[in-house]
């Protein structure tokens, strides 16, 4: 059966757990195991090539480790994962009998990258996980899935892992999840993953991640589990040991996607009254933009730059100052007031700047 109908036919949440990185045999085997004699885990996974951010830190044990791996799997009756990053890493994965493949981050981000892993798949029938793009960028993403449907590999799977910023705050990668879902619109049949390890950083953040994910309606998690986390080789604040991915699973409450009759028609009225709201307020952008309109003609006749920025700095604050009284949060009127602002900039711009045919 192709991977993607394993996880979708899971009844959710379809489970890879595994450390960041093999260390040694021994810690592979015993954390592969705990994980199975639990039954937390579909998938086993370890990164053997770590692709780490500055040279110096652990870059993974490397091809030795494959064996490790892949008898891990043998011994659990699982099947296992790795990562991924070029022709050669795919011929070593191939031959030792790895049973699926994962893209990373950074290199979902290469097309060259991508383009050499899928030619070295040529022939091939074996599943793909791929991971997002290290940037906000969907069609990145999208991208790296059409270079391995074009080689003919169609058993794909897609793993949110959050999108990088320069100064992290709460998280190390911010979800934007509207990308995952913009991913989910545009292939509704590829299964989705969540990988809430590398998203958070932090294993305190663990369990409201996976939660969201499952609330979101993801097919999975890919999750970090590691015998002695503390004492990790790489990524050590996120990893979990087993007993603790153990009890997240089980706190994790699954809801339905799926809604009775009386519900779903109590649930449609108030969507029609959504629906209405969404109208009126369309109708209030439009009679907005009109008097933008008529702000452009007059600064045109009378020669007058578009941006007046100390006005647009009163109309923000005013607005902001304004948002708790509506319990409306800072950060969604700041957003949406810049929306609105760009909006009316280029209304103001086309009259300003009128076609010569509209003259
Ligand atoms: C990993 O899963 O260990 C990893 C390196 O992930 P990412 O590509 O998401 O950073
Ligand atoms: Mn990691």
């Amino acid at each position: 059966m192709k991977l993607q109908e394993e996880i979708k036919n899971n009844n959710r949440p379809f489970i890879i757990a595994g450390p960041c990185s093999a260390e040694s045999e021994e810690q592979i085997l015993s954390v592969c195991q705990e994980i199975a004699n639990n039954h937390s885990a579909q998938m086993l996974r370890a990164g053997i090539w770590k692709p780490r951010t500055r040279p110096g830190s652990f870059e993974g044990i490397g091809e030795r480790a494959l064996e490790w791996i892949v008898n891990a799997g043998k011994e659990t009756n699982l099947p296992t994962t790795i990562e991924v990053a070029n022709a050669s890493h795919v011929n070593l994965a191939l031959k030792a009998g790895v049973s699926s493949l994962w893209i990373g981050a950074r290199t979902t981000v290469n097309p060259f990258a991508v383009q050499e892993i899928a030619d070295a798949l040529r022939g091939v029938d074996i599943p793909i996980l791929i991971k997002n793009p290290v940037n906000p960028d969907l069609s990145l993403w999208m991208g790296a899935f059409e270079r391995f449907e074009k080689i003919g590999l169609t058993d794909l799977t897609a793993i949110h892992r959050g999108f990088s910023v320069y100064k992290h705050r709460k998280y190390r990668n911010v979800p934007s999840w509207e990308i995952p879902i913009a991913l989910k619109e545009n292939r509704p049949e590829t299964p989705i993953l969540c990988d809430p390890s590398h998203i958070t950083g932090n294993r305190e953040l663990l369990f409201e991640v996976s939660q969201k994910a499952m609330d979101l309606n993801f097919d999975g998690l890919m999750i970090e589990t590691h015998p002695d986390p503390d004492n990790a080789w790489s990524d050590a604040a996120q990893q979990i040991t087993p007993a603790r991915l153990k009890e997240i699973l089980n706190t994790i409450v699954l809801r339905s996607h799926t809604v009775s009759q009386d519900i779903a028609t109590i649930i449609n009225e108030v969507r029609e009254k959504v629906n209405n709201v969404d109208d009126r307020l369309f109708e209030l952008l439009m009679e907005r933009m009109e008097f933008s309109n008529t702000v452009g003609q007059l600064k045109r006749e009378n020669n007058i730059t578009i941006l007046q920025q100390e006005h647009w700095t009163k109309v923000i604050k005013t607005r902001l100052d304004l948002a708790e009284d509506y319990q409306l949060s800072e950060k969604f009127i700041r957003s949406f007031m810049d929306a609105i602002h760009q909006e009316s900039i280029r209304h103001q711009t086309a009259v300003m700047n009128p076609k010569k045919s509209d003259e």
